[in-house]
């Protein structure tokens, strides 16, 4: 499953491209996972692409300026169509909607500018700005869909834009959603608060029980201590990857973060010492961070927005990387054991 390093780069990636589209249509092609009508989402504008852990998240107008990039406090005693709230954002106009997408396993977003164009290859390397001749770009899982004539069986929705473009949502498997909200489902509110998270969707169900994003303020030392106390008999690698305790964390990167903290996954929780929370905490951020710098992973579900497969897979130092020797060169070995039915990579040897 992507997790936030690979969901970011998608949004980051599909922003670039498809925001300020109008949608002049939609085909609704499966009920399970499209959980609305074409005609909620029809006539409306994209307005900006966020995300919360691993979900996307498009913020959808009806004929209004994207104000998205604008702080609260400019916003006020201005005569913008937005209303300045107590806690500091600002309400969406009555007609505003957001579109939520979760790839899951095997979920992709694949747009594509002039549909029908079969030329489109894959090339591994850094981001490079679109060119001409890139038409169709996707994130999510690879697989021969990155490629082949769209839409397909495994196609579950397809997104016509006024200019002619077509964002197609695929799923082999169809974990993945796509859930659309209004206004009066939640009060948004802009909280700009992190580098990679700016919206509070607090009644929002998909939304509501995340935990905070690691770059955050919330990510604290302390805040992991509290939430330990709660559950001490919890191993750490199920800790931090429980959606509801840190937000976008999965297999790839706990490995690792507990990798460069020293940290034995199947340590308990109850067992973390202070000072070791702070390099838990640490480790994930850099974690991350790499991820973001590489463009995620392509190992198993990603491909950037631009068709570059993203290298961190080329960085990682215990994820899949089984009986190698250990990079810190503690003598020790690299194994893969299973907790909690996820495959996990440590140095037995170093991490305690
Ligand atoms: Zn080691």
């Amino acid at each position: 499953m992507p997790e936030l390093p690979e969901v970011e780069t998608i949004r980051r990636g599909l922003k670039e491209v498809i925001v300020g589209k109008k949608i002049i249509g939609f085909e609704k092609r499966d009920p399970k996972i499209i959980q609305f009508e074409p005609e909620n989402i029809e006539g409306y504008s994209i307005s900006d692409i966020e995300r919360r852990a691993k979900i996307l998240i498009f913020r959808l107008s009806h004929g209004r300026k994207d104000l998205s990039h604008v702080a609260p406090s400019e916003l006020r005693g201005t005569q913008l169509p937005l209303t300045p709230t107590a806690k500091g954002g600002f309400e969406m106009g009555q007609d505003d909607k957001i579109m939520l997408v979760h790839l899951k396993m095997t979920g992709q977003l694949i747009w594509e500018e002039n549909p029908g164009v079969k030329d489109f290859q894959l090339r591994k390397g850094p981001s490079t700005p679109l060119r001409a001749e890139i038409r169709r770009i996707s994130g999510g899982h690879p697989s021969p869909d990155w490629v082949a004539k769209l839409p397909n069986a495994y196609t579950r929705a397809i997104v016509r834009f006024e200019d002619g473009s077509v964002l197609f949502f695929n799923d082999l498997r169809r974990f993945g959603y796509m859930k659309l909200y209004s206004i009066q489902d939640s009060e948004f509110r802009i909280q700009n608060q992190s580098k990679y998270t700016m919206t509070g969707f607090s009644d929002i169900p998909e939304l509501s029980k995340l935990g905070p994003e690691p770059f955050s303020a919330e990510f604290t030392v302390e805040y992991l201590m509290r939430k330990a106390a709660k559950i001490p008999n919890r191993k750490t690698k199920q800790f931090i990857t429980d959606q509801e305790i840190i937000s976008g964390v999965g297999n790839i990167y706990v490995d690792e973060a507990l990798f460069y903290a020293k940290i034995s996954p199947l340590r308990l929780v109850k067992d973390i010492k202070l000072n070791e929370w702070q390099k838990i905490r640490d480790s994930i951020i850099k974690a991350l961070e790499l991820g973001l710098e590489y463009g995620g992973s392509s190992e198993d579900t990603y491909v950037d927005a631009f068709g570059n497969q993203g290298t961190m897979n080329d960085h990682t130092k215990v994820y899949r990387h089984t009986g190698a020797d250990c990079p810190a060169s503690c003598g020790g070995t690299i194994k893969r054991i299973v907790i909690g039915g996820r495959g996990t990579h440590f140095c037995p040897k170093c991490q305690s």
